[in-house]
């Protein structure tokens, strides 16, 4: 039976003092002993976040690293850097860091691969746009983003991988997937792990959905049986996440 994970992407929101406040604020009303939830912090926040989460079950996150171990890389931050921080998860090729920052399914590659030599469970997110989809090539395209990102991937690796279905029609829009159309890509995602290596790492492996989730939309989502929680944006801000955690209450 795979857990269920709640993450949280907090994007480019928060100061410190913000963030500590926000924290404050969710901490009574995510905790769960059935879903993983974590919160993926901007980088300026990991200490704050750490600090206060000592003790719960919330897990800190990042929203990206490079690939490199060090060097003259100004303004990128590296695994280690994150590790010694407290970081358990990292989110890797979000679609904002492909449309905005040039991420390529090469980069994304070499950064899981960096992730998991230093310890860190990555979040790895593929998706369609809407062109994509009205052009019905939205599998097709998975495939290859899913191919790309676990080229030289361990099988016991891939299995501890956290992938994200985000269609990025669907993120920060209010439009959520159905889902039937959700449930879909999730599924596709399990079947293509389990051609890259084997039924045993396809049934472990954990496949959020993400894109405009709330607490309105989590229960139905999450109970699909190929969906094992969600990435969540806009709703990781505010009180409505704990509905999203409590999502089957
Ligand atoms: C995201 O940032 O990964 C996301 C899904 O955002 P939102 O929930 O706001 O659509």
């Amino acid at each position: 039976m795979r857990r269920k994970i709640a993450a949280g992407n907090w994007k480019m929101n928060k100061t410190p003092q913000e963030a500590k406040a926000l924290i404050q604020e969710l901490l009574p009303l995510v905790d769960s002993d059935e879903v993983d939830v974590i919160f993926c912090v901007p980088f300026i926040d990991i200490p704050v976040a750490i600090e206060l989460l000592k003790g719960s079950r919330i897990s800190v996150g990042a929203q990206n690293m490079h690939f490199e171990d060090k060097g003259a890389f100004t303004g990128e931050i590296s695994a280690k850097m994150l590790y010694e921080s407290g970081v358990e998860y990292v989110i890797i090729g979000h679609s904002e860091r492909r449309q905005y920052f040039a991420e390529t399914d090469e980069t994304v590659n070499k950064k899981i691969l960096k992730a998991f030599e230093t310890e860190l469970i990555p979040i790895v997110c593929c998706g369609e746009t809407l062109e994509q989809r009205e052009a019905g090539i939205t599998l097709e395209w998975i495939k290859g983003q899913i191919k790309g990102a676990f080229a030289g991937v361990c099988k016991e690796n891939a299995a501890q991988t956290i992938i994200a279905y985000e269609p990025i029609w669907a993120i920060g829009t209010g439009k959520v997937a159905t889902k039937e159309q959700a449930e879909e890509v999730c599924r596709f995602i399990r079947e293509t792990i389990c051609e890259l290596y084997d039924q045993e790492t396809a049934d472990k492996i954990r496949i959020l959905y993400g894109g405009s989730v709330t607490g309105d939309s989590a229960n139905e989502l999450f109970s699909m049986d190929d969906i094992d929680g969600g990435l969540v944006g806009g709703a990781s801000l505010k009180a409505d996440f704990g509905r999203i955690v409590h999502y089957n209450k």
